[in-house]
Order: C-alpha cells, then structure tokens, then sequence
C-alpha cells in the first residue's frame, strides 16, 4: 500500500488502473477510521473496485467554533487499519495540496446545503462538496462510496454529481452501528462514559421514528414526535433537529412514506451526534 500526498500520483495509479481493465473506487473519509470506514472499503472490494482511500480532515467543512483543530488525527494506525484490509493507496493531502495559496472557487449546492446539518452548520456542506469535488478530479474514480450515516451530504453531493454531470457513480452503504445501536463515529472518541450512554438516545429515537412508522402512523408530526420523545427521555441530549425529510430533496414532509429520511441530530455534552433512518 503506497501513501502519497501527491494528486499526480495519485491520478497516474488510477489511470494504470483503468489501463490494465480495472475499475476505481474513492472511499473519502477525514481519518480516525473505524468499522463504518471499513465497510465502505470492502463495499468497493466486492464491486470488484481497487481501493484508493483519502484521509483529510477537511478545514472548509467545519464552523470557526468548531472541532477542526481537536478532531483526532492518526494517519500511521489509519493506514495499518488499511493495509489490512487490502487497500492500494491512501491519498492524505497536505492542505496546500487541496487549497492552493488564493483558492477561491467553492461547489455550492443552492438548496439543499442550507438544510439539516446544513442549517446549524453554515458553510458545512459547501466545504463538503467542494472537497468532494476536489477528491473525485485527484482521484477520477469510477465509483466513490459514501456511508448513509451522513444521509444530508449523500442528498448533496447526488445533487451536485447530476448537476456537474459527474461521470462518476455514487454508491451509498448503510449505517454501521456498534451492538447497542449507537452508529459509529470518529466523534464518539470524545464522548465519556456517561455520555456513551446517553449517546444512545439518538439511535432509540430513529428507532422510535422508524416503529411508528412501521406499526402505521403516517403523519411526519407524529413520527418525529415519537423520534423526538425518546431523544428528550434521558434530558441529557440538547436536540438540533429531529425532522422527517424527502431524501432527494432534503425538504419536510407532512406524511411519511417510504423511502424518506427520519433524521436526528443533538449535542451530548460538546459533542454534536446525528443519526438517521430511512422509512420502510
Ligand atoms: P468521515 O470520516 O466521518 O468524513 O466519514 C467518511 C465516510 O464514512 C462518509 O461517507 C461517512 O458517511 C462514512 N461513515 C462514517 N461513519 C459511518 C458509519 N457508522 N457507517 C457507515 N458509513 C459511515
């Protein structure tokens, strides 16, 4: 496995790739990797991908009171994580490499990027589709493997791929959760042991969202209630948004219907957590 910083390296693999008859897939990620990253490599295996995975903790995507400078950085264990599970090369920029001195050209997804996490973040998404970008003109992928985790930046960066007309395909993988339920997060290294627990309001409250749909209740006000019910339960979660949303377009519904996004997002503690389901 071979760890470069350097795009025209990275561009060279994947064109002797696709040289040689193979296909590329990009799992992009900010490092601290843990089994949700790991689907996604082995996702791409399974296509049939060789696997470049990039590790940058991307400057543009967080809010000045945000956890940039604390978010954890260990690319030596990342890449021993990688190596393992067969992974070809690992593309870690520096920030000069993705920001040229006076970068100023920015993806913006008019909309959607206002939306969600959108909405609390203010130029989150704007960060991400333009980092994604980026990655994807280093990489040119035939395929890049997103997790549904982040249900808000799949809709974004789906919109932007058609609108851009992107030659790559979007491939989305489910959510990977720990036993308890709680989905798995680079964040979840700051939570303590109490707010471990209480982390586990945000799954139950998907899962609530997600029962009452099942048992036939489609009004959205009534599913997010029951979500946000058992997000208020323990009073150890400051809720962002619980909200039931078309997926494509990340705009509320008034009823539910299969298909649409059930998301939640909170604060325990410091940390900010989100989580989601889709209906049926
Ligand atoms: P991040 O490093 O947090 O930017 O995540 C990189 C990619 O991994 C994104 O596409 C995430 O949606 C995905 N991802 C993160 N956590 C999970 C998880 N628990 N299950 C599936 N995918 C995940």
């Amino acid at each position: 496995m071979q760890v470069t910083g350097s795009v025209a390296e990275l561009r060279a693999w994947s064109r002797a790739v696709r040289q040689a008859g193979g296909t590329v897939g990009l799992v992009p990620t900010m490092g601290a990797l843990h089994a949700g990253h790991l689907s996604l490599v082995k996702a791409a295996q399974e296509r049939g991908d060789r696997v470049a995975v990039s590790i940058f903790v991307n400057p543009t995507q967080f809010g000045p009171q945000e956890d940039f400078a604390q978010y954890p950085r260990m690319l030596e264990a990342d890449c021993r994580l990688l190596e393992a599970a067969g992974v070809e090369r690992v593309f870690a920029p520096e920030p000069g490499v993705i920001y040229p001195d006076g970068a100023a050209t920015f993806v913006e997804v008019e909309g959607l990027s206002g939306r969600l996490d959108g909405a609390s973040r203010p130029g989150h998404f704007r960060g991400v589709a333009t980092v994604v970008t980026k990655l994807l003109v280093a990489a040119e992928p035939d395929r890049a493997y997103f997790g549904q985790k982040d249900a808000a930046q799949v809709a974004v960066l789906r919109r932007m791929s058609r609108d851009l007309l992107l030659a790559v395909e979007l491939v989305v993988c489910p959510i990977v959760r720990e036993a308890d339920g709680l989905a798995m997060s680079s964040r979840n290294r700051y939570l303590s042991v109490d707010e471990r627990r209480e982390a586990l309001a945000l799954s139950r409250a998907v899962a609530a969202g997600e029962a009452a749909f099942a048992a036939g209740e489609r009004s959205a006000a009534a599913v997010c209630a029951a979500a946000r019910r058992e997000l208020e339960a323990g009073g150890q979660v400051r809720v962002d948004y619980v909200q039931l949303v078309n997926w494509a377009t990340l705009e509320p519904v008034e009823t539910a219907a299969a298909g649409d996004l059930l998301a939640v997002a909170g604060w325990v503690g410091t940390t900010r957590l989100i989580d989601n389901g889709i209906l049926g």
